[in-house]
């Protein structure tokens, strides 16, 4: 099989079988030979495990996910990349690929039908970037039987993600994420290793999904309510962010701070998971 993060093996196929790059697609395939390597070996591919991939592109992660996992189920929506895939992972009889849009598909029943001789399901991924959040808050408030999530993402991403809660940097896609899972940065890859080169260096983020949730939030949907006034208006004080929405009545505010013991001009950015939960169960108590 040829070196598929090679240039020249790259512009072959895309001459042979007519395909141009489809921005639209986030399609930036990588060059580096040495990303795919580690990020399938720190994903989680090894020969008891099933590897969900989305947007397999050319096939260059896949086919390092193939050569150590049992089976890889990868999903992508570009048919025109169909038959390249077909050509670039012949060697394999361990991957299907499967056409279609990973925000569409049902994934856990093409994990339960893909994986079902797998000890552990692990998805490993070269996102396209125009959907890096919608698809990880899907794998992840799915509840999906997996282990880790281990995808590429745009650096600013992977630092939103991986600061800790209540820390400035962090924001609603931070503490839903580490409400799921446990985030970590796992090496940076910069922007030149890909072609064409994104506007944007990137990083490698593994996300080790908890077993069981250890925050109890009371009512999660109105931990994710709280969550989203909150940090749609992340410069506001907790008084003013919670209530100028609609989402809590001034009086509501007032009452689940207090009973939380939080300051009301404290700002959402500055409260940690425990903070955070314990909030969430007073406004929970508050608006049964
Ligand atoms: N894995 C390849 C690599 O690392 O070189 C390609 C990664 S590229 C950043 C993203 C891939 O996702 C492209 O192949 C693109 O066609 C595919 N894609 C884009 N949107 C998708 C969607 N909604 N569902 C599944 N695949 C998608």
């Amino acid at each position: 099989m040829s070196n598929l993060s090679d240039i020249g093996t790259i512009r072959d196929i895309m001459q042979r079988h007519g395909f141009s790059f489809s921005k639209g697609l986030g399609q930036n395939f990588l060059i580096n030979p040495t990303v795919c390597p580690r990020m399938a070996e720190l994903g989680g591919a090894n020969e008891r495990s099933g590897i969900l991939e989305i947007g397999p592109g050319i096939g260059v992660l896949t086919a390092e996910l193939a050569k150590r996992a049992r089976h890889v189920a990868a999903i992508e929506l570009d048919d025109r990349l169909l038959p390249v895939l077909a050509e670039t992972l012949a060697d394999f009889s361990n991957v299907h690929v499967i056409h279609g849009d990973v925000m569409k598909l049902n994934l856990a029943t093409i994990i339960a039908e893909e994986f079902a001789d797998c000890d552990e399901i692990a998805v490993c991924a070269n996102l396209p970037y125009y959907i890096t959040s919608p698809v990880i808050m899907n794998l992840l408030e799915s509840r999906l039987p997996v282990k880790s999530v281990t995808v590429m993402v745009q650096k600013e991403a992977a630092d939103r993600i991986c600061a800790p809660v209540g820390s400035r940097k962090s924001g609603a896609l931070t503490v839903a994420v580490h409400y799921y899972a446990v985030p970590e940065t796992l090496f940076k890859v910069s922007r030149g290793s890909f072609m064409p080169p994104p506007n944007v260096d990137s990083a490698v983020i593994r996300m080790t999904v908890r077993e069981t949730l250890l925050f109890d939030v009371g009512d999660e949907k109105v931990f994710f309510s709280m969550v989203k006034a909150g940090f749609s208006q992340r410069r506001k004080t907790l008084s003013n962010s919670l209530t100028s929405g609609g989402f809590l009545t001034r009086t509501q505010a007032a009452e689940a701070l207090s009973g939380a013991d939080i300051a009301p001009n404290t700002r959402i950015e500055a409260l940690n998971m425990e903070g955070l939960a314990c909030l969430s169960r007073n406004i929970s108590g508050l608006l049964k």
